[in-house]
């Protein structure tokens, strides 16, 4: 690397030597020379380039043991600088072998993590930039865009104009772009909190409730935890409702919480679950919660994407009663993390919580009303330049083609869940959601070979019946639970699981930038052979 090095005599030169004309001066090092940042971005994106064209060649989840890293790297920070050259390929040997590739076609756990080329663009000309835009006045186009962009994207999801800046009677709605899902629920919690507070007293924060199912994501209970608030709802969901929160159960809980004295402030609904993609009847929900005064937040952190297709959008329908919506453009939206998009219908409810005002801040423009200050509309202070990201990939690509690159992934999940369906010996356990299919073995095809295996072996029919009875779910999940870890362990493909009513799913979420139908279908291939070897041994 061409970066000047340290320049040891500097502490014995005199002032005089010091000023900025003399010739003697020189930079200890310049960590932005432009040339050096050509050079090495050049070296940096071949590298990623490489990196996308043979990412299918690495085991999807990393197979490194834990601390495997220590071994391979000094036990202190190096006192020398050393060569990007040096550090890329220590990347490649010890850093990429700790990678569980989420940019791999064949990635499909949790859910998505779609990279594009307009995400890393946006993040790049972002991170380049580097600007810290808390308030309008440290750099008035990252608010500006950010405010565009929103309502943009608010528009192409069809998100009813309470939630616009320009739609909004008396300015009251917009968007604003956090990290996560998890600060956006914390956000809008504190804001329905403190919203109850300033009516009932601060005293009272003991009798706040609030609700969401148990398939709520757990971010949910640790932001109410955070906030102070002791009383968490998880409404019980059953299969039968396709893992749904009801009205009639949320109804009958608030009512139930209402005689015991305690005053509900706050629902979190989803659409698309973690665990499943079940879809909470938003508009059966909010009519309940409109009696109580309850603030909705919808969670669509996955499926919200979906929602720009219109035969998708049905899926949000009665957001219109609810008071904020979000959803991580970073998972299913081809935008690089982090990237939450969360709307309120009334920022004053956020702003009021959230906002501070210290004097090193104070400036004309804040004071003039007529800017937004994003930093009081979130928890931290600093802010990334994320709008650019995310203008970025809704110019780069068109709403058009967004679109068709959602329905893929969707056309690729019916192609998969059509598959499980011609083998017998699986089920799938709740309808395919949006690109998320979730299947296991049977319990019919495993306590069949159970109970034959267990009559093989002479014991006592009676004893091992009953054994078998009683014990199932235990012995579907695990053999569900092998198979997936077998899988896993291959490193071909990468899945998750969820656990729902008690049963272990096998999760299969598409929605990796690279992935295509012939990956989906060697995956179901792989999955068909590692339940063929395990069901023999079993
Ligand atoms: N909500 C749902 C429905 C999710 O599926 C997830 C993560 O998968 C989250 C919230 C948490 O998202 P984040 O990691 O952005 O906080």
């Amino acid at each position: 690397m061409e970066m000047n090095t340290l320049n040891n005599n500097n502490n014995n030169q005199s002032d005089s030597s010091s000023s900025p004309s003399s010739p003697q001066r020189k930079r200890v090092m310049n960590p932005l020379d432009p040339e050096e940042f050509r050079k090495q971005g050049h070296m940096i994106i071949d590298f990623l380039a490489d990196y996308y064209t043979k990412v299918s060649n690495f085991p999807v989840r990393s197979q490194v043991e834990p601390d495997y890293l220590g071994k391979h790297l000094p036990p202190s920070a190096p006192f020398f600088p050393e060569p990007i050259q040096s550090i890329l390929e220590d990347v490649q040997e010890h850093i990429i072998p700790g990678i569980t590739h989420w940019m791999s076609p064949n990635y499909y756990a949790f859910f998505p993590s779609s990279g594009s080329v307009a995400g890393f663009m946006g993040e790049m000309l972002s991170a380049g930039l580097n600007v810290v835009g808390f308030n309008w006045i440290s750099s008035p186009a990252a608010t500006e865009l950010e405010t565009i962009v929103m309502d943009w994207l608010g528009e192409a999801l069809k998100l009813p104009q309470q939630f616009l800046y320009k739609g909004s009677n008396n300015n009251n709605g917009g968007g604003v772009l956090l990290g996560t899902t998890c600060e956006a629920v914390l956000c809008t919690l504190v804001a329905a909190r403190d919203k109850k507070l300033s009516q009932i007293g601060r005293d009272n924060i003991g009798k706040l409730v609030v609700y969401g199912s148990d398939q709520t994501h757990s971010s949910f209970g640790k932001a109410a935890q955070i906030a102070g608030i002791q009383n968490v709802r998880a409404i019980k969901t059953k299969r039968s409702n396709s893992f749904t929160l009801t009205a009639d159960s949320l109804l009958s809980t608030i009512r139930s919480d209402v005689k015991n004295g305690l005053i509900p402030i706050y629902l979190c609904a989803t659409v698309g679950t973690t665990a499943t993609a079940s879809i909470d009847p938003i508009m059966e929900l909010c009519d309940v919660a409109k009696e109580y005064g309850i603030w909705v937040h919808v969670d669509a952190a996955y499926a919200g994407s979906a929602c720009i297709c219109p035969e998708f959008r049905s899926c949000i329908d009665g957001v219109e009663g609810a008071n904020s919506f979000s959803f991580n453009a970073h998972k299913w939206f081809l935008t690089n993390l982090a990237c939450c998009c969360l709307w309120v219908n009334d920022h004053n409810a956020l702003t009021k919580s959230l906002s501070t005002n210290p004097e090193f801040l104070r400036n004309k423009a804040s004071e003039s009303k007529q800017v937004i200050d994003y930093k009081d509309w979130q928890i931290a202070l600093s802010r990334k330049f994320n709008a650019l990201k995310l203008w970025l990939v809704l110019r780069s690509y068109g709403v058009e083609n967004l679109r068709n690159f959602l329905r893929s992934h969707v056309n690729m999940a019916k192609t998969f869940e059509g598959l499980v369906k011609l083998d017998k010996r699986f089920e799938i356990f709740v309808p395919r959601k949006f690109s998320l299919v979730c299947f296991r073995v049977s319990s019919s095809t495993i306590i069949s070979r159970s109970s034959n295996n267990n009559n093989n072996n002479n014991h006592n029919g009676d004893y091992y019946g009953k054994l078998v009875n009683d014990d199932d779910d235990y012995l579907v999940n695990e053999f569900n639970r092998k198979l997936l870890e077998s899988i896993n362990n291959s490193g071909k493909v990468y899945m998750s699981h969820g656990e729902v009513e008690g049963a272990f799913v096998i999760r299969f979420a598409i929605g990796a930038t690279l992935t295509e139908e012939h990956h989906v279908i060697m995956a179901w291939k792989l999955i068909q052979e590692h339940a063929d070897s395990l069901l023999a041994s079993y």
